[in-house]
């Protein structure tokens, strides 16, 4: 029998580039295409360094489909006016934010996922995917010390990973309905906490943030009484939340003082983990985050520190099983699970690309050895930045991890605020971009040392331009006028 033959596309595109993969014969129309764009790429990434990490306004091309399909070529020049106004996190000045270079294994991986085009919603859409996914979770969860059986999800985004976690500790104690429900978290963690409680139909009294130590940890005496005044009260708590790596310092908060307080009124205990839980996979670094494995769900980031590309989060728990208890919906239409739950069924996302490729990748492209180097280096880094900062006039507010804020000692919150805009504007003049939190009433600049090509002479620039930036400093001397 011969096949049947394929109805000619009505719009011949110009350069024979064919808007779909040819099923039954190789393309070299599209080859060139793949290699055109990654050629294209890798000269981005090689010219980073001549580019500022934030980039001034560029010409958008045109947004609107034409009335016929663009070649090959008109296709890659468009990229290219994106590309140039791009966020430009390869420069090695670039610290503002926690969003590192990308992994080069995981930007493959993540070009096949979309060639794949599978849906983790369902294992007949994504076989060996589903179980890729499974699998790592489960490694990972295991390696963080969350015990035999655990395991979790891929979700797009820590954001999400936090809304799930709630979702189920609410639903694991049976607290659906409960207006009066608490949840307990440090002063500085991060706001996707509220935004859940939000999605959760909380009122936003139902966030007790209990303030923090001087080293912007979660003060467990505070959190016992806290729990106390609820308990009397008759406030269900429906979680607590620690945070391993807080957003602006990279505190981390005490996990064993707090699941003590926890675990004997059967209280779920949820680590945010976004920043500091890959430390875990460091040896050398993982006393920086210790007690993980007390938690009962916990959030990774890997598309921050590692590198793995956007988006790439995971929520762990201690009995994954809960994750399809409380998600899951029968899925009517789909061939039953031929193992625990469908991907669609572990939590609130339907169609979701398999995220989980480019996180294997990227772990397998590093290894341990080169995990624990990624690690080493940001905390080597952060110590120099510390070093070079510690003389200056200024209030240092760092932690255990790879992130360090500082303040001029002294100022009122008006002149704080000033300082930084004005500090944060000298520093971007010379390439060197870092962000301008509000922290403890003050602005604050704030490096994240997570980028590995940042080197000792970037270091070196920051610390002067701040030393040249404080209140009384005398600007050095024009250099003398020829003549
Ligand atoms: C980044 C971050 C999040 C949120 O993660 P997204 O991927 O941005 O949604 C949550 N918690 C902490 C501590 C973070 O730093």
């Amino acid at each position: 029998m011969s096949r049947p033959s394929l109805p000619a596309p009505e719009h011949e595109p110009e350069a024979g580039l064919a808007a779909f993969p040819n099923p039954l014969a190789a393309d070299p129309a599209l080859e060139s295409f793949l290699v055109q764009a990654s050629a294209q790429l890798c000269r981005w990434w090689a010219s980073s360094a001549q580019r500022s990490p934030l980039p001034g306004l560029s010409v958008l091309p045109e947004v609107a489909p034409a009335r016929d399909g663009l070649s090959a070529e008109a296709l890659l020049a468009d990229l290219q006016l994106v590309m140039d106004g791009a966020y430009n996190p390869c420069n090695p000045g670039a610290l503002a934010h926690l969003d590192p270079p990308p992994l080069t294994a995981s930007v493959v991986a993540d070009l096949v996922v979309a060639g794949l085009n599978n849906n983790l919603l369902a294992e007949e859409l994504a076989p060996s995917l589903t179980r890729l996914e499974r699998c790592l979770t489960a490694w990972l969860a295991e390696r963080l010390g969350l015990g035999p059986g655990s395991g979790g999800v891929a979700a797009s985004g820590g954001t999400l990973s936090n809304l799930m976690a709630l979702v189920v500790a609410r639903h694991s104690a049976g607290l659906q309905g409960r207006s009066d429900a608490l949840v307990f978290c440090s002063a500085d963690a991060h706001v996707s906490i509220a935004k859940a409680l939000a999605v959760m139909g909380l009122p936003p009294s139902a966030l007790r943030p209990v303030p923090v130590d001087g080293e912007g940890r979660l003060d467990a005496g505070c959190l016992a009484d806290g729990l106390a005044a609820a308990r009397h009260g008759g406030q269900p708590v429906l979680a607590v939340v620690a945070t391993a790596g807080t957003t602006v310092r990279g505190a981390v908060d005490p996990i064993a003082s707090i699941a003590a307080l926890c675990r004997p009124q059967g209280i779920w205990l949820h680590v945010d983990g976004a920043i500091g839980a890959v430390y875990a996979l460091a040896p050398d670094h993982a006393e920086r985050v210790p007690d993980l494995g007390q938690a009962d769900s916990l959030t990774v980031n890997p598309q921050k520190l590692l590198g793995i590309t956007k988006t790439s989060s995971l929520l762990l728990l201690r009995e994954p099983q809960r994750l399809a208890s409380c998600f899951g919906t029968g899925l009517p239409y789909m061939e039953p699970s031929w193992a625990d739950a469908h991907g669609g069924e572990c939590g609130l996302q339907g169609t979701r690309p398999a995220e989980i490729l480019k996180l294997w990748l990227g772990l397998r492209q590093l290894g341990e050895s080169g995990i624990a180097a990624v690690v080493d280096g940001a905390v080597q880094r952060c110590e120099q930045l510390r070093q070079l900062l510690q003389p200056l006039d200024l209030e240092l507010r760092g932690g255990p991890l790879h992130l360090l804020a500082f303040t001029p000692r002294g100022l009122d919150p008006a002149a704080a605020e000033a300082w930084s805009i004005r500090c944060r504007q000298d520093l971007l003049d010379q390439r060197l971009m870092l962000s301008r939190p509000l922290y403890a009433g003050r602005h604050h600049l704030k490096a994240v040392l997570g980028n590995p090509y940042t080197g000792n002479s970037e270091l070196e620039a920051i610390a002067a331009l701040v030393a040249e930036s404080l209140p009384g400093q005398v600007r050095p001397l024009a250099l003398p006028i020829p003549g």
